[in-house]
């Protein structure tokens, strides 16, 4: 599997699943641009990194949730780099609550972090694709999105929208060799993850076939595959990292 000379954005790619993705797309030979919404450090150790391994690599610190921000970051990347070949839309959060106590805040921030972002990005990246006569869109969703949880409507809903989403995407673009897929992780280790206390780990383990957490990489490394050539007949699909969870 190689990504030699393709140019791709990840959003919220500074840490956690993001940059797994961002990393291991630079050790295939990609050329690496990612969006952060705070920590400009972490962002810049990235970089750093794909630099290291001999590839061209951005940050750029852009809300995700910023219509015209999503725009802006694409328009550069194509004028520096000349295309762009892979979007991952990666960025999201929690803001878990039951419905009955659940804020409105917490639904639209939800909402708008993790779904309007599909939006922005994706809009942005169809006109450069189409001139490019192809690209990868990959968004990545969750096991919640196809289960649903007790304590997360907000986060269900945007991940069950990026399903939706997704699939409509792959259809409108589909003869242009635009392809979109979706990545639905199960339980990852990751900082957003790492306030659950031992017993909801348990839990949640027992619940999974495989009897344990995933990794980062092991979703880097199915995101890798989809934005490849090696998966060139592959558009519209779910594509559950879950150790089973799901099935
Ligand atoms: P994380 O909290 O470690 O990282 C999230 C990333 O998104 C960070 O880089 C952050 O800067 C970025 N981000 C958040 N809000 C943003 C905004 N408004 N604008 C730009 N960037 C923003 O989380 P993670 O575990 O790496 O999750 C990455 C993706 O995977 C998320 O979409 C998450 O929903 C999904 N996911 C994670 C798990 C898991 O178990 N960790 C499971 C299923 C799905």
């Amino acid at each position: 599997m190689d990504l030699k000379g393709k140019n791709c954005l990840i959003t919220g790619g500074s840490r956690g699943i993001g940059k797994s993705i961002a990393l291991q797309f630079a050790a295939l030979g990609a050329n690496i641009a990612i969006t952060y919404s705070r920590s400009a450090e972490a962002a810049q150790e990235v970089v750093k990194e794909a630099e290291t391994i001999g590839v061209k690599a951005k940050a750029f610190q852009a809300d995700a949730t910023d219509f015209n921000a999503a725009d802006d970051v694409i328009q550069t990347v194509v004028k520096e780099w000349g295309s762009l070949d892979v979007l991952v839309n990666n960025a999201g959060i929690t803001r878990d609550n039951l419905i009955l106590r659940m804020t409105e805040e917490q639904w639209d921030d939800v909402i708008n972090t993790n779904l309007k972002s599909i939006f922005n990005y994706s809009k942005a990246a169809a006109k450069p694709m189409m001139r490019n006569r192809g690209g990868s869109v990959i968004n990545i969703s969750s096991v919640v999105g196809i289960s649903g949880n007790a304590g997360q409507c907000n986060y269900a809903a945007s991940k069950a929208g990026i399903i939706g989403f997704t699939k409509s995407y792959a259809r409108e673009f589909a003869s242009r060799n635009i392809r979109a897929n979706v990545v639905a992780p199960g339980y990852i280790l990751t900082e957003m993850t790492g306030t659950l206390n031992e017993s909801v780990l348990e839990q949640i383990n027992s619940e999974t076939p495989m009897g344990r957490a995933g990794n980062p990489e092991e979703i880097a490394a199915t995101v890798a595959f989809l934005a490849s050539d090696l998966s060139s007949y592959i558009t519209g699909t779910v594509v559950r990292v879950d150790g089973g969870m799901a099935m």
